[in-house]
């Protein structure tokens, strides 16, 4: 879910502006002074702020210039006067776009949901971070299906990977051979089940700095592996 600040000092607007973005389904956060607003801007994780011009603190024109040295996330920016709006244009300060108020909600969240599109085909070509998994030095892409151990990338092959993410994916849960090869190799576990012996050995050479003492994934004796956090 798009995460959405916005920076406005009269509550009323910046409620009414909230509740419309919420009804739209994004999780949306308001600060009414500048200089708060900035800070959270810099701090927080936000897809997008809308954000006033005149405030408390610090203005709207010193917010937009230090958020965009620091991100590139979309900024709508936000002012009852249009001349400010084109000082702000004349300004170039890297705002997105620019709406005079009164302006109607239903016209901010068309905005809204069009910069988001935007900036999500520009930073979304390929990996979204929710399709990748990090544990200690191990990363495994999930959308390229590639996988890298303490920066260095290793060869995987389709059931390595697939058997390597299940298990990353259920971590501390003990998973026997059967159940791994119904899972990964999807047949009846009347199968060769040696075979994920085999796997689990190949994936403990490829990610594992010392394969005598696993730190990703464990053997239970008896029972079956483990993917350790
Ligand atoms: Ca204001």
């Amino acid at each position: 879910m798009s995460r959405i600040l916005i920076i406005e000092d009269e509550e009323a607007i910046a409620d009414l502006e909230k509740d419309y973005l919420e009804l739209s389904g994004y999780e949306v956060e308001v600060e009414n002074r500048g200089d708060t607003g900035l800070q959270k801007a810099l701090e927080g994780d936000y897809d997008l702020i809308v954000l006033d011009l005149m405030l408390p603190g610090v203005d709207g024109f010193e917010i937009c210039k230090k958020v965009r040295e620091e991100k590139d996330i979309p900024i709508l920016m936000v002012s009852a006067k249009k001349d400010d709006i084109d000082k702000i244009r004349g300004l170039g300060l890297g705002a997105d776009d620019y709406l005079t108020k009164p302006f109607s909600p239903s016209e901010l969240v068309a905005r809204v949901k069009a910069h988001l599109n935007r900036y999500e085909r520009l930073v979304g070509t390929g990996t979204r971070s929710n399709d990748v998994i990090e544990i200690r030095g191990l990363k495994i892409d999930k959308t390229a299906r590639r996988v890298w151990v303490d920066g260095v990338e290793k060869p995987f092959t389709t059931k390595e990977f697939d058997l390597l993410t299940f298990l990353a994916e259920n971590p501390n849960h003990v998973y026997s051979k059967e159940e791994l090869f119904r899972r990964i190799w999807n047949m009846d576990s009347v199968g060769d089940i040696a075979t994920v012996t085999v796997h689990i050995k190949k994936i403990r050479e490829k990610i594992e700095f010392d394969t005598q003492n696993p730190q990703y994934i464990e053997t239970i004796w008896g029972v079956g592996y483990r993917f350790k956090v």
